[in-house]
């Protein structure tokens, strides 16, 4: 995302401010050459709360420092596993091991300062460890470990379970999030790779136009043309 783009989405956003902004997505926010100066363009327009995401892996002392001084409010931090092997096995790119040691030091940094949360999607190849990747962050000051269970992300994914259509519906994402996008698009979600979804840019259009045609577009379709094949929250 250009500064410019994010300049523009906190202009547009500004007038009905979000309680918090989330830099995430279906990638790692830290490959951004400049996540810093995207804080600092939502900072100042925004009241709002700002975390990010992040696997941690690229998140060192000097990064975490900057993205504080920049006026990141809270930190969630990606851990696939309690072991090198299984972690390996769900997520084969990550240095795990850097990883671990920057969300250990970041916890001891942002002690009594910046609230850092711990992200644990349960999986069939990490289930069995979902009580050790508790107990360990708990106990290394995570402010919190959220521990949920995969979902087939937008119908990407073979879900893990069977899905229950008649629960459909119940996603907090869709009923409470507006997501943007790196070009300000705003789609379904972080899920919606293709663009399924499309109610306008906040780049370019008011946070109002994009909410009626978010509203006109459920009226006709219901539901996200995504969500209808997602089984979030109910894997
Ligand atoms: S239900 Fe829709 S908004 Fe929620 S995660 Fe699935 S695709 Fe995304």
């Amino acid at each position: 995302m250009a500064l410019e783009t994010a300049r523009r989405i906190a202009a547009a956003a500004a007038s009905s401010p979000p309680r918090a902004v989330l830099l995430s997505g279906f990638g790692e926010p830290l490959l951004h050459p400049d996540l810093p100066g995207i804080v600092r363009e939502l900072r100042a327009p925004l009241a709002a709360l700002i975390g990010v995401v992040t696997n941690g892996e690229g998140l060192s002392a000097a990064r975490a420092e900057a993205l504080i001084d920049a006026g990141i409010d809270f930190f969630h931090v990606s851990v696939p596993a309690a072991t090198a092997a299984t972690a390996g096995a769900l997520a084969p790119g990550l240095d795990f091991a850097a990883a671990e040691r920057n969300l250990t030091a970041l916890l001891a940094r942002a002690a009594g300062r910046i609230p850092v949360a711990v992200n644990f999607v349960v999986t069939a190849a990490n289930r069995a460890e979902k009580a050790a990747v508790e107990r360990t962050w708990r106990a290394r000051g995570a402010w919190a470990v959220y521990a949920g269970p995969v979902h087939n992300r937008g119908g990407f994914l073979a879900p893990e379970t069977p899905t229950a259509a008649a629960a459909r519906g119940d996603c907090w994402v869709y009923e409470h999030c507006l997501f943007a996008a790196w070009d300000g698009r705003v789609l379904a979600c972080c899920h919606d790779l293709a663009g399924a979804e499309d109610y306008g840019n906040l780049a370019r259009d008011t946070l109002a136009a994009v909410r009626a045609h978010r509203q006109a577009r459920l009226r006709y379709t219901l539901a996200g043309i995504m969500c209808r094949r997602c089984d979030f929250y109910l894997a």
